[in-house]
């Protein structure tokens, strides 16, 4: 009897036993490509040398210094290259070692900076529905997806929770595209006005919406009305880029396609690319200097802040993202992927939507194309899915996702950006 509390207690999944570039193996010797990069983490595959290689030159020269009395060189030249290509504005980097860890770490910074600004009555954080932002009480409460919400609701905090930019899906007949944005932006004024204009410290949101819409963008003008609104009311802008960031969509950031500067920005996944648990909380000049002026101290912590190996991993991940012309690679085989599902599966009767950025993209499955209608939840079709691909060896990501109360099923493919054509 296995003494590991699994993730599900009704299956037993097989053991891994080793990687092979796209492939994982188990030890009945079956390859399994991976489509999905588990959850849109392994974007280098899984026998990259460059990054095994600097993890291992890292534990050989110090495995870990605790940051209340130690930097390390790994974590000051990661925080030097994240921050050399991040949006305008960006100047520290704040290393966690996941993506929960970073928008909980993201909550906590937004409430700090206005107390240090002496604008402690600024407590509100408004998020979308339909987001997913991790599994911690904060990053929990801030998420809205109500399935993983439902039970720990009495411990949540209280969040606002205004509609996502969703077009195949909210997008009024006969609306455009841009005027169906603004629309959706406005959502966002009202709220603030609703809860008092200087009593909202941030909003939160997914620049490409993940695990439970199925990598959905938001649509042209939606992020600039967003960034008009949080000036106009002092409300700071956090991007969560767990999953969609890291040159999933062909940007190193996903927020450069739209064109947005974020005042805090969640990074993950990609970064550490599976080889090292790491995540990181990015921030603005403006932020880092109210708390260096101020206490000196953001009052937060974790034990395994900015780990040496973590980030020895991180730095070999994104040098070879950008040295090894990954990003361009990722919106060539993006656009590959893309031009082939829909050749596959655009004319099939439950096949409502095929959509995404470079190598991130979601197929949303519908009892009615012409009505969008989704299927019944207790059809549990997404798991079937599921089961389904990865006994023909293909690991994919199908999830039951909630449209406002009604809930739609959808496959997030996010490959390693190594992938071939043929693959
Ligand atoms: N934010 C987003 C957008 C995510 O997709 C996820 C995980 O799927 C998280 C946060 C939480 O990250 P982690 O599972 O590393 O805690």
């Amino acid at each position: 009897m296995s003494h590991v509390f699994p993730r599900h207690t009704k299956i037993s999944p097989p053991m891994a036993a080793s990687g092979d570039g796209c492939y994982l193996i188990d030890t009945n010797g079956k390859r399994y490509f991976d489509g999905s990069g588990g959850a849109a983490v392994s974007c280098l595959g899984h026998s990259d040398t460059d990054v095994t290689e600097a993890v291992k030159a890292q534990l050989d020269q110090l495995a870990f210094a605790h940051t209340s009395f130690f930097t390390s060189q790994p974590a000051e030249d990661l925080a030097d290259l994240l921050v050399e290509h991040a949006p305008e504005g960006i100047e520290r980097v704040y290393f966690v070692s996941g993506g929960s860890e970073a928008t909980e770490s993201a909550i906590k910074l937004a409430r700090q900076y206005f107390v240090e600004k002496g604008q402690p009555q600024r407590r509100h954080l408004i998020a979308r529905k339909q987001s997913y932002h991790g599994n911690t009480i904060g990053a929990l409460s801030a998420g809205g997806n109500a399935w993983r919400r439902e039970q720990f609701a009495p411990l949540l905090l209280d969040i606002s929770h205004i509609a996502p930019c969703y077009e195949y899906v909210l997008k009024a007949e006969g609306e455009s595209a841009y005027d169906y944005g603004q629309r959706a932006a406005q959502e966002l004024e009202d709220e603030i006005l609703r809860l008092g204009e200087d009593s909202v410290m941030a909003f939160m949101a997914e620049p490409v919406v993940g695990a439970t819409s199925g990598a959905v963008p938001a649509v042209e003008g939606y992020y600039k009305r967003i960034r008009e609104i949080c000036d106009k009311y002092g409300v700071l802008l956090i991007l969560d880029e767990v999953m969609c960031g890291m040159g999933r969509t062909g940007h190193l950031y996903a927020c450069e396609a739209d064109n947005v500067r974020p005042d805090i920005l969640c990074i993950a996944k990609g970064l550490g690319a599976g080889y090292q648990p790491i995540g990181a909380m990015l921030c603005s000049g403006e932020i880092y200097k109210a708390i260096e002026d101020g206490t000196g101290f953001f009052q937060h912590g974790h034990t395994y802040l900015a780990h040496p190996c973590a980030t020895a991993a991180g730095l070999a991940v994104v040098k070879a993202i950008l040295g090894r012309g990954l990003l361009d690679r990722v919106k060539d085989m993006g656009e590959k992927l893309q031009a082939a599902l829909v050749a596959e599966f655009g004319q099939h009767p439950h096949v409502g939507d095929i959509r995404g950025r470079g190598l991130f993209r979601g197929i949303e499955i519908v009892k009615d194309r012409e009505t969008k209608e989704p299927f019944d939840p207790a059809l549990g079709l997404a798991g079937k899915l599921k089961k389904a691909c990865f006994a023909e060896g293909l690991a994919c990501y199908p999830m039951a996702g909630t449209r406002d109360g009604k809930t739609g099923d959808h496959i997030l493919l996010a490959p390693p950006y190594i992938m071939t054509e043929e693959q």
